[in-house]
């Protein structure tokens, strides 16, 4: 039992104009990775760290790649076995058509109770709100037994090279779990989604369109394996049914391309074609079973484009060599995850979102990978993602954040590490 005294201590300590502004000094830096246009996340970055300090945390930046760094922030709060990290990124995708906005993409401009701008959403403002929170710990003085390590990582949109860095540079070795901040509406997300990318090559014989038979069209293959796909995808879902937190598993073929590479023509077969497809888990899935269902569909599919290829010629009179093959390679492969509801991270949620918004909360799951993937993947962490903002409005235009939920989060994630880091037993 935590005391109120204790929760009002910390409670005190934020100022609410804190997230506001730190929110929108972040957004109206442009931390877009594009290095044709000059943009990056190191003055963001560099922007977190100079906060961070002037409030007192221990800060260390570290090069990731050039003009790509990870900030860690550290609050050694206590003597104690336990270290909660609170993650967030710098990066943040494109505005894409900036003329398609109705607020300037970098403008941090807030109407009424919503701050408009790439970012304010996901994650910026939660960024803000972690980093906020971590200051007014340090400034309650309350006694926490253990450690907070903030994450301010680069590259979560792409390639998530920032979290892979910090577990490469031992940082995450003593974490014992993780929130990561992200847009969730304020729910508790427990479960991710997971994500295997994969890319079939068909080769066939390119050829004249008024010569067809002196070639191999992959067409017919294409077909199949998109078919195929998809009895994977219903085969799944039967088998699975509806995942609560996370929806249905799927199979989907999202590139299709004939000729692989080079402009297409009319008039002529392409010889080389290609599908990506990028197929989202469920965790009671098996990210190998379905690399072997995949490398089967590939296998099956050549087998029956030679006995149709076989067929026709026969029917035609005609005999071609049918060298048709399909590789199959894989792009990428997270897994998906999920944390106990007993584990203390998710109790230590809960807990704090019953104080902060006096009802329940609110359990779901993450459809997309974060870099939360990793510290569970690879180091064991338990990771709970939540945060401020509409779960829609990410990667969208006119990207916003509600203001009163930005202060709420800063509340919830300094209650959660209050929970977490056992004040009560010191009391
Ligand atoms: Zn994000």
């Amino acid at each position: 039992m935590i005391s109120q005294k204790r929760i009002e201590q910390v409670l005190r300590a934020i100022n609410p104009d804190d997230v506001i502004d730190l929110t929108a000094a972040l957004v109206k830096i442009n931390s877009v990775w594009d290095p044709a246009a000059g943009t990056s996340e190191q003055p963001a970055a560099e922007h977190a760290a100079r906060w961070a300090g002037e409030h007192g945390l221990q800060v260390i930046m570290e090069p990731v790649a050039p003009e790509r760094p990870n900030v860690i922030v550290t609050l050694a709060a206590g003597p104690g076995p336990r270290t909660l990290m609170f993650e967030g990124h710098t990066d943040v995708v494109t505005p894409g058509d900036v003329s398609a906005w109705t607020h300037d993409p970098f403008g941090a401009e807030i109407v009424g109770r919503r701050m408009f701008g790439r970012g304010t959403n996901d994650t910026k403002g939660n960024l803000a709100a972690m980093l906020v929170a971590m200051a007014a710990l340090k400034r309650s003085g309350v006694p926490l037994s253990g450690t907070i390590v903030g994450g301010v990582l680069c590259d979560e949109e792409d390639q998530m090279l920032g979290v892979r860095h910090f577990i490469d540079r031992g940082h995450a070795e003593a974490v014992t779990a993780a929130v990561i901040c992200e847009p969730q509406d304020g729910m508790i997300c427990t479960s991710q989604k997971g994500a295997l990318r994969a890319r079939f090559h068909l080769s066939g014989k390119m050829c004249h369109g008024a010569m067809p038979l002196s070639g191999l069209n992959t067409a017919p293959a294409m077909a199949d394996l998109i078919q195929g796909l998809h009895r994977l995808e219903s085969a799944a879902a039967c088998r699975l049914g509806r995942d609560d937190h996370l929806g249905w598993p799927s199979f989907t073929p999202t590139v299709i391309q004939a000729p692989a590479g080079g402009a297409p023509q009319l008039n002529v077969v392409p010889g080389e074609s290609r599908i990506l497809v990028d197929i989202r888990t469920v965790p009671r899935q098996s990210h190998p079973a379905i690399v072997n269902d995949l490398k089967e569909l590939a296998r099956d599919v050549e087998r029956r484009c030679h006995a149709h290829y076989d067929d026709y010629d026969r029917l035609l009179g005609i005999a071609r060599r049918c060298d048709l093959g399909i590789d199959l390679e894989i792009l990428t492969d997270r897994p998906c995850t999920r944390t106990a509801p007993e584990d203390p991270i998710v109790q230590a949620a809960a807990w704090a979102t019953r104080t902060i918004t006096c009802s329940e909360p609110v359990y779901g799951g993450v459809p997309g990978a974060t870099d939360g993937t990793f510290l569970w993947a690879l180091k064991h962490i338990p990771i709970v993602t939540m945060g401020a903002g509409d779960r829609q409005v990410p990667h969208q235009r006119d990207e916003w954040v509600d203001l009163d939920q930005l202060v709420e989060t800063v509340k919830i994630y300094a209650m959660t590490a209050l929970h977490y880091l056992g004040a009560d037993r010191l009391i």
